[in-house]
């Protein structure tokens, strides 16, 4: 049964989202380049180029089967959909952020009858509406920093990741409503399609869980076997092998925290062990 999944076409998700999917083991053949359409080489799938905002609606009305995009746009969207997996990247959330010189500095300080820009004007709307607060939102297509200063609007609504561009336009964020990531997104995952995308999205977990890992070799004095599992745990202890002629070493192996590798190296050497490699992970299944 073939699957269709939706990717987003351009914009900040695109790059990291084809890259998770080629580590996957997702054939996406020569490059997904301008085309809007890709049959995976070696699956049953069919990959569609789709803007990310439209992504949650085409999953909805049943046009795919499941898709990627941030839940920013899947709360815009108001569709209930399933999230089947939280991708760790494209981090931002949703927030309300005012002129600096502006005395407002809460929600709660927000007047009645305020005008509000965003492109997000569903979820602007319907986080006034659980605050009570009477409110008018104005709708951009981007650009909501300017608003203030232009008299379009008193406050914005709008994406924040580092903070740096609402510093820049001289905006303070005062009140958060989304969290937002990329995240694999359907309506259900029943049947056989189910089943389907269930291992490729066990496939992309792998992906990321592999990344934040090292695979670590080492030839360890024997006599040092009690102290090893303390610096190197691995996923349920280390694997300890015997050496080929070399009875006063035996080999190591085991996976660690990338970020821990160079502590585990240190600790290693000064257990006296010798011919210690790293190697990256492609993917880890637990
Ligand atoms: P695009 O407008 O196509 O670049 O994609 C925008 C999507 O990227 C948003 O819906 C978010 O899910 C995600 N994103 C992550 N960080 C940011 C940010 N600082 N500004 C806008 N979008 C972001």
């Amino acid at each position: 049964m073939t699957l269709r999944l939706g990717v987003p076409n351009k914009g900040r998700l695109n790059e990291r989202t084809i890259e998770l999917l080629t580590k996957a083991g997702i054939d996406l053949g020569e490059g997904p380049g301008r085309r809007l359409y890709v049959k995976a080489q070696n699956q049953d799938l069919e990959v569609m180029f789709v803007r990310a905002q439209d992504i949650p609606e085409f999953i909805a009305k049943g046009a795919l089967d499941f898709g990627i995009t941030g839940l920013d746009q899947l709360a815009e969207s108001g569709y209930e959909l399933t999230n089947l997996l939280n991708l760790e990247f494209g981090y931002c959330h949703l927030a309300v952020a005012v002129p600096e010189e502006s005395p407002v500095r809460s929600i709660d300080d927000i007047p009645e009858g305020s005008r509000i820009a965003t492109s997000f004007p569903n979820v602007t709307r319907r986080f006034f509406e659980s605050k009570g607060k009477d409110v008018s939102v104005i709708v951009v297509s981007g650009a909501a920093e300017i608003m203030p200063y232009i008299g379009v609007s008193d406050y914005i609504v709008d994406l924040v990741s580092t903070g740096s561009t609402l510093k820049m336009n001289r905006l303070v964020e005062i009140g958060t409503l989304v969290d937002s990531q990329a995240a694999v997104l359907t309506l259900k995952a029943e049947g056989e399609k189910g089943v389907q995308m269930q291992g490729i999205v066990e496939s992309i977990r792998s992906v990321i869980v592999a990344e934040d890992k090292k695979y670590i070799m080492a030839n360890v004095p024997r006599d040092k076997l009690d102290v090893i599992g303390d610096i190197v745990p691995g996923l349920d202890g280390p694997t300890i092998l015997d050496i080929a002629g070399n009875s006063a070493f035996v080999a190591v192996h085991a996976v660690v925290d990338s970020v821990k590798v160079y502590q585990v190296i240190a600790d290693l050497k000064s257990i006296g062990a010798k011919g210690i490699l790293t190697t990256q992970i492609e993917r880890l299944v637990d």
